[in-house]
């Protein structure tokens, strides 16, 4: 069984009473990975429980502020857990795939003027993501594909989506697409869950688009105004929809189930 443990809901807004920026995480066997990191995402995630000392890699599907604004502050708790326990992570090398470099080096140039340098006994893999399988291990595989969320830059995507197939799930993670059309070659034939935006694009519209594509769930989350603001077309095209769809919410748990194992 996976779990997938959010820790931020909401889309790139002003500060939201009780919703942080985007960021969640599947739990599989003994590990962490980790998506988007939106602001505060790995102290909810602490104070939710999660070992941060698990995570194997960290995905960013695109370097806007709602999704990276916590993953300095990230790389900062685990080294700080490392010294308050006496610990390493479970892996020497944390894999990390983020589409603009410079948003690292910068990260790095922070974090190295903080405490101790920001020396580490543990290294990180930096890598941009590109189309295709980008990680596999024994419980996941990662495939990416740029979408229009963002135009290229110097002539490279710098905005992904992510689809996730772990012990006979396949999960589709929008990121922020340019529409929800961007993801259907990930999805292909369908999908055990999508993990949808609205910062950009209409509950209904996202539903029609979830069920025309053969999506089993479809979980919302970065959220937009729409859904923030409790417009009433937000419960009209949820209660429409077969797919009895879900609103994510800052420190919600949802147990996956296993199909197979991997
Ligand atoms: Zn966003």
């Amino acid at each position: 069984m996976a779990r997938l443990l959010v820790f931020g809901s909401c889309s790139g807004t002003e500060p939201e009473e009780g919703r942080n920026h985007v960021s969640f995480a599947l739990e599989i066997g003994e590990r962490i990975y980790w998506f988007d990191a939106g602001e505060g995402c790995s102290r909810t995630a602490h104070l939710m429980g999660v070992d941060l000392l698990k995570i194997r890699s960290v995905f960013i599907t695109h370097t806007h502020m709602d999704h990276v604004g916590g993953l300095g502050n990230l790389l900062w708790n685990i080294r700080k857990l490392c010294w308050v326990r006496s610990a390493q992570p479970a892996d020497s090398t944390i894999r990390v795939f983020i589409p603009v470099l410079a948003t690292w080096n910068g990260l790095m140039e922070v974090l190295k003027n903080t405490e101790g340098n920001f020396k580490t006994d543990f290294a990180f893999d930096v890598q941009k993501p590109k189309d295709g399988v980008i990680f596999e291990d024994e419980n996941l595989k990662v495939t990416a594909l740029h979408n229009h969320h963002l135009p290229d830059a110097d002539g490279e995507h710098v905005s992904f989506s992510y689809r996730m197939d772990f012990e006979g799930n396949a999960l589709v993670f929008s990121g922020d697409v340019g529409g929800p059309d961007d993801l259907t070659p990930l999805i292909g034939n369908g999908v055990d869950w999508l993990l949808m935006e609205t910062g950009h694009h209409k509950v209904k519209d996202v539903c029609d688009y979830a069920v025309a594509h053969n999506a089993k769930n479809l979980l919302f989350i970065h959220h937009g105004r729409e859904i923030l603001d409790n417009k009433p077309t937000v419960w009209e095209a949820l209660a429409a929809c077969p797919l009895q769809p879900m609103l994510a919410w800052d420190k919600m748990v949802l147990d996956i189930p296993a199909k197979k194992l991997m």
